[in-house]
């Protein structure tokens, strides 16, 4: 499978020369903030088959805790990746091109989800991190 993904403004684009995997959904305050939206969208990909084709000039990351950060385009906003260490840690998956054919298989700590958005009608539930008791729907 190839894949393809770009920021907002196009200046950023991507190949991944496999698949993405482990999609998932995080609702707490810290991933509506990073991805602008009622919760994250993101899954993994292998650093070894992920590849920047323009505009890595154009990223800016901003570091989390314990080597985790996300890298986003300096001049539309859009947030492309996650890293770990310095590694490609997975893509958020509003800026894929193609279908990636995975869906979102749970959803985190839905426990914390913004008020004004509805419960997820698909996926796992979990009130918090993924250890957590699943959600009764
Ligand atoms: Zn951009
Ligand atoms: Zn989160």
């Amino acid at each position: 499978m190839m894949l393809t993904g770009e920021c907002f403004c196009g200046a950023i684009t991507y190949q991944i020369d496999g698949k993405v995997r482990d999609a998932r959904s995080c609702h707490c305050s810290r991933c509506r903030k990073v991805f602008s939206a009622q919760a994250s969208a993101y899954a993994l990909v292998d650093k070894n088959e992920f590849t920047w084709l323009t505009g890595q000039e154009k990223l800016t990351s901003y570091m989390g805790e314990h080597g985790f950060g996300f890298q986003f385009c300096t001049h539309c906003g859009s947030t492309l990746c996650g890293v770990y260490r310095g590694d490609i840690h997975g893509i958020t998956l509003g800026c894929l091109n193609e279908d990636p054919e995975i869906e979102i298989g749970y959803h985190l700590y839905v426990g914390s989800r913004a008020t004004w958005e509805a419960l997820p009608a698909s996926g796992k539930l979990y009130e918090e991190g993924q250890t957590e008791n699943e959600v009764a729907k």
